[in-house]
């Protein structure tokens, strides 16, 4: 029988970090860098999460893999509540949920051979060993587009594109469900970014993998996705269908993050009316009260300063928070 749960479920989840205190730490600040976020991946999709640096999109990511531990609500994987296991009932979750990071290189240990790493998580999860595990970790090298021969080499040999494969292939290595891939192609040349999206494309396809796909960019999160969040200032904007988003945007700092992708042909350009935001995205340690984009919107009113709006079903799987919408 076909498994319709959503694989994941983040209810009202939220990750604050503390950064002071008063004198007689009475009043405590935190940096509220996750504010109740609630959404669902479903099995065999891609969820790209957008928004600029600094909205709490990595934060959500590594709080779901729980590198992070969260400050409240819920995160429902394949039906369990792993919110606040311990780190040791979390391993048996590692396996079938990984991360890709970033920066390739930050996150390959230096010193370790291109083998090592990707047979580490083999060796910790017992699922192969000896020439079985040594043909699995050719296979993984194969299956992400490098040699069986990159096997002895070390990170510092291989071009920024070569280590984000590793990394994949690191991540590949213990057969999970959901990947997070938390800006995957965000360092690389322009001209590796489409290979690797194409490669984690096909992966998807041949392993039935789910991805949550972080991206500082819409136009990066485009092609790969079937639902893309838009997130601003720890809270969810809008939620909808990838084409649904590009041919609807209905909350305005989606808008405005559209209208400032350029459009390949000029006769469109000239038409292509870009948004300009005003001000500066305000920090998550004193975000402001109500709607969190109101110091920014062209449509403010009254009310969105004082009451936050709630993540709402608009449009059949079209979610917006904005007063606009209520
Ligand atoms: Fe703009 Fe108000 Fe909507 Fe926020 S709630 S996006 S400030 S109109």
């Amino acid at each position: 029988m076909e498994n319709n749960k959503p694989l994941l479920q983040l209810i009202h989840l939220k990750k604050y970090f503390e950064v002071g205190s008063s004198f007689f730490g009475k009043t405590k600040s935190y940096l509220t860098a996750v504010d109740d976020v609630s959404i669902e991946i479903n099995r065999g999709e891609t969820f790209g999460l957008v928004g600029e640096s600094g909205c709490g999109k990595s934060t959500l990511g590594r709080s779901i893999v729980r590198l992070y531990d969260p400050t409240a609500g819920q995160i429902i994987y394949d039906g369990e509540d792993i919110t606040t296991i311990s780190q040791h009932e979390m391993l048996k979750y590692r396996k079938r949920l990984q991360m890709i990071f970033q920066d390739p290189y930050a996150s390959l240990n230096t010193r370790m051979t291109v083998s090592e790493i990707i047979g580490e998580g083999i060796e910790t999860h017992n699922l192969y060993s000896g020439q079985e595990k040594l043909e699995k970790i050719y296979d993984l090298l194969e299956t992400v587009g490098l040699k069986r021969e990159h096997a002895s080499r070390y990170p510092h040999e291989f071009s920024g594109g070569q280590r984000q494969r590793i990394g994949i292939a690191r991540s590949l290595a213990v057969e999970p469900e959901l990947i997070v891939c938390d800006e995957p192609i965000s360092a690389l040349d322009v001209s590796i970014q489409a290979q690797v999206v194409n490669m984690l494309e096909d992966l998807q396809d041949n392993m039935g993998l789910t991805y949550l796909f972080i991206a500082h960019d819409l136009s990066m999160v485009k092609h790969i996705s079937d639902r893309i969040g838009v997130m601003y200032l720890g809270k969810i904007m809008e939620v909808c269908g990838s084409n649904e988003l590009y041919r609807n945007p209905l909350h305005p700092y989606t808008q405005a993050l559209l209208s400032s992708i350029p459009i390949p042909d000029p006769k469109h350009n000239k038409t292509h009316k870009r948004i300009i935001l005003q001000g500066d995205v305000k920090s998550p340690i004193n975000p402001p009260e109500g709607c969190r984009f109101n110091t920014r919107c062209r449509y403010v009113k009254d009310i969105c300063r004082e009451v936050t709006p709630q993540l709402k079903e608009v449009e059949k799987g079209h979610f917006v928070s904005c007063h606009l919408f209520e």
